[in-house]
């Protein structure tokens, strides 16, 4: 059986003697692999490599570190079909939301390719007599990311073209559930003219996350993954004296009001709900319609909607969506949507019991939708991350708005209308950091910044962007007098002021 291993200084670093983890191919929930689980002493061997690579790497002219990019992104494209389906063989997304992963990650690559204009610094020419006061930013040394499995090629990228970009050496620690294309994109960037050991991967679990958050030489921690996970990685990296910035579970909001554009918007939700599966950290498996009538029109339509949608192996064109990730992840799923029977919700469409001629074991779940669900219900609090998709009816713009605000996690939401007055308002107020107006995934563009609010994003500093550039680099601010040959200046013993 094929066994992944790690990627270390330019070249596979098997481990003997590890523990493995099962890979499974969702399609038939057979095991089609496993990955090597690394050790504090497979870290050391990673910083090792990353320690003697980073200060050339430091010392290369950003433009150059810009060409090296530039080549990566069109290695990436030119692989883009073998890419998308390994990622699809271990992830279970069909092929064209493969790519779709695969192109996100590659837009913050074209962003990172503008880092000599982004590094460029502060000056300011006479902030004294003689003096120059000016700022620079400066790379970190090493820093680590930590990656969930619902992305497997576009958060890898997130983090390590940023920074790598900013002068940074990177180890990437992916989900062991689909750690293939995370290793591949590595070779791939070896191959564009990243010196070995700027970016390494090494697999793991919790040992190895472990690892990474007490080792001394990590300056920076990046995670992506589920709430409880992301709050203790953000915990110790800080008691290690780390940035972090750790990104966590969702449950977004559509909110739809009377006067929506209802076709586009059941079409819209129908995507976003059950696109990928519905495991997207910016899915939206809540729909809050206002007004009995609106929540009424809204579900005749969906359901008609459902109707045609058909889960499939990854590589059948014709499938909206595949496999969940894991036969574990597909029982949990179910679990929720019985819990949400037993609490009173009504269960308007099964999708348990669902079987695929040919692929019997495949994890397949068909799409799921819920009404009548209310705040109180644990299976409205819980992230389900499955396809499943919950009415949550509310009466009032005022009610709707206070859902998502009320809710403990605040990644993305959308509203759909034609009023602008409700949805500027509503952009303004909802306690959410990421906002869709008529918008089902407003995941923001590369030049903009990723982050949620509350439970969705623990840190200060977003993913990608101009925040990924502050989060990768420290500023080192100077203030400098040269001699001029006149007058010794008087001593002083007062703290200087500009007065
Ligand atoms: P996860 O939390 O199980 O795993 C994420 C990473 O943490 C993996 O690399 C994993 O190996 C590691 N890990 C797992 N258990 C650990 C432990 N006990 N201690 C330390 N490390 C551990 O998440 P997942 O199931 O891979 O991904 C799905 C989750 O990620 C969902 O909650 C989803 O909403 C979230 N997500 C969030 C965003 C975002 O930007 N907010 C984006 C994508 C996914």
């Amino acid at each position: 059986m094929r066994t992944v291993t790690h990627f270390i200084h330019g070249t596979m670093a098997p481990l003997a003697g590890a523990r493995l983890s099962d890979i499974f191919d969702p399609a038939t929930g057979a095991v089609q692999a496993q990955v090597e689980l690394g050790t504090p002493a497979l870290l050391q061997r990673a910083i090792d490599s990353a320690l003697a690579a980073q200060p050339a790497w430091a010392a290369t002219n950003p433009q150059r570190r810009a060409r090296i990019l530039f080549r990566f992104k069109e290695l990436i494209e030119a692989h883009m079909d073998d890419l998308a389906h390994m990622l699809s063989s271990e992830h279970g997304k069909v092929i064209a939301d493969a790519k779709g992963d695969i192109q996100r990650g590659l837009e913050v690559v074209e962003f990172a390719c503008g880092i000599p204009h982004l590094l460029k610094g502060d000056y300011t020419q006479g902030a004294g007599p003689g003096i120059d006061v000016y700022s620079v930013r400066q790379p970190l040394g090493i820093a680590a990311g930590i990656t969930p499995f619902n992305f497997p090629a576009m958060i890898p990228l997130w983090m390590a073209s940023m920074a790598i970009a900013c002068g940074n050496a990177f180890i990437l620690k992916p989900s062991e559930r689909d750690p293939s294309v995370p290793v591949r994109l590595a070779e791939l960037a070896l191959e564009a003219g990243l010196p070995a050991g700027i970016l390494n991967v090494v697999h793991g679990d919790k040992e190895m996350v472990d690892a990474i958050l007490d080792h001394r030489d990590i300056k920076a921690v990046s995670f992506v993954g589920s709430s409880d996970i992301a709050n203790y990685v953000y915990a110790r990296a800080a008691q290690n004296g780390k940035r972090a910035q750790c990104m966590g579970g969702a449950k977004n909001h559509g909110i739809i009001l009377p006067d929506a554009d209802m076709d586009q918007a059941v079409a819209d939700i129908v995507g976003a709900a059950y696109g990928s599966a519905g495991e997207r950290c910016m899915a939206l498996p809540v729909v809050t319609p206002v007004g009995q009538e609106t929540a009424d029109i809204f579900r005749e339509k969906l359901m008609a909607a459902i109707a045609t949608l058909r889960p499939g192996i990854p590589t059948d064109p014709d499938a909206q969506y595949g496999p969940l990730v894991t036969g574990q992840h597909k029982a949990r799923v179910e679990s929720y949507i019985q819990m949400a029977a037993d609490e009173g919700a009504e269960i308007v469409v099964d999708g348990r019991g669902f079987s695929l001629q040919g692929y019997e074991d495949g994890f397949y779940l068909a799409p799921t939708l819920i009404d009548h669900v209310t705040p109180r219900m644990k299976s409205y609090q819980d992230e389900i991350f499955g396809p499943v998709l919950q009415i949550l009816r509310a009466q009032t713009f005022e009610e709707a708005l206070g859902y998502p605000s009320q809710h403990q996690y605040g990644n993305g939401v959308a509203i759909f209308t034609r009023n602008g007055d409700y949805a500027r308002r509503f952009a303004a107020d909802v306690e959410v950091g990421m906002v869709g107006i008529n918008v089902p995934i407003p995941v923001p563009v590369a030049y903009h910044s990723f982050g949620g609010w509350k439970r969705s994003g623990f840190g200060d500093l977003d993913q990608y962007g101009e925040d990924g550039v502050r989060f990768y680099t420290r500023t080192k601010k100077i203030t400098q007098r040269w001699p001029t040959g006149g007058a010794v200046i008087d001593q002083s013993f007062v703290i200087p002021t500009m007065k």
